[in-house]
């Protein structure tokens, strides 16, 4: 895979040389280049931002320089590569959205500052690629780049090589719609907290029991809103017993949360 991205600090992006993200680029894996936006600029402060047409705080980043690097990185090809515009007001980036670009050949990411890019660059760009304003999450940072490592790193570590043992991918956090299980290591007993005695009974039935039971406690307790997105008809017949323990019931292929005090279902 192929990704540029496109900032007024590419040192922002230094971290992208490190660990598993800076292996897969030394392996060949990913070709990963950072480009300054202020080298697209043709004047003598090279200039990316200007007042906002309309009045109001804050400044612009100016559609040129924009354009001038968004065409020099393109590689163009068979499909349009993917342009991510880091936004607070784009759609929310997630695990199975990181699983869709981590297919594509290219992706170009666009760091935004100050108030944001010009429209009509976005609206420009849709012509080159297929573009897509994606947010980190319901809040507002100062600029695209941590948002650009985050988004990266989950690209990245999803493309076959990166991550060592590819069986670790399938049982994380949001792979089928739920959070993971604790996990514990050596000692079994350490300052008088215990590892649950399941683990150590070596019953790998029990122990996968207890582990799914644990998934669906932890997003009961931390995540409910998952729960209501989840595909009910992969569940077995223990999932849903330990389910209705936990007050939910299986309707129409959806989990209900059972109202207080209602009859078990
Ligand atoms: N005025 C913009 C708004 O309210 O939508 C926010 C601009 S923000 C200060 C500057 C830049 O930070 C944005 O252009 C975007 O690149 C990045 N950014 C801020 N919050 C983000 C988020 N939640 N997800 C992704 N990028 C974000």
């Amino acid at each position: 895979m192929r990704i540029d991205v496109v900032s007024i600090f590419p040192e922002y992006l230094a971290p992208l040389e490190l660990s598993l993200i800076g292996k897969a680029r030394q392996d060949g894996i990913l070709q990963l280049n950072v480009h300054d936006l202020r080298s697209f600029t043709t004047d003598k402060h090279r200039t990316v931002d200007d007042t906002p047409y309309g009045g109001g705080a804050g400044m612009v980043m100016k559609p040129e320089p924009w354009a001038q690097a968004l065409e020099a990185v393109s590689q163009g090809g068979a499909s349009k590569p993917v342009l991510i515009v880091p936004s607070p007001a784009g759609e929310r980036f997630t695990q199975a959205l990181a699983y869709e670009l981590a297919e594509e050949q290219q992706l170009v990411f666009a760091c935004g500052r100050y108030e944001g890019i010009d429209e009509r660059v976005i609206d420009w760009a849709r012509e080159h690629f297929t573009v897509r304003p994606v947010s980190l999450g319901d809040y507002v940072l100062n600029g695209g780049e941590v948002a650009v490592l985050a988004m990266v790193e989950a690209i990245g570590r999803l493309l076959p090589g990166v991550v060592g043992n590819p069986e670790s991918l399938i049982e994380e956090s949001h792979s089928d719609g739920l959070l993971e299980y604790p996990v514990y290591t050596k000692p079994s007993s350490w300052r008088e907290h215990e590892v649950p005695a399941v683990l150590l009974s070596g019953n790998h039935g029990k122990i996968a029991q207890w582990r799914r039971h644990e998934q669906f406690r932890r997003t009961v307790e931390r995540r409910p809103d998952l729960m209501d997105t989840f595909d009910a008809g992969q569940l077995s017949r223990a999932d849903r017993n330990a389910l209705a323990e936990l007050g939910y019931d299986v309707v129409g292929g959806r989990l209900r949360k059972r109202p207080e005090g209602g009859p078990q279902g």
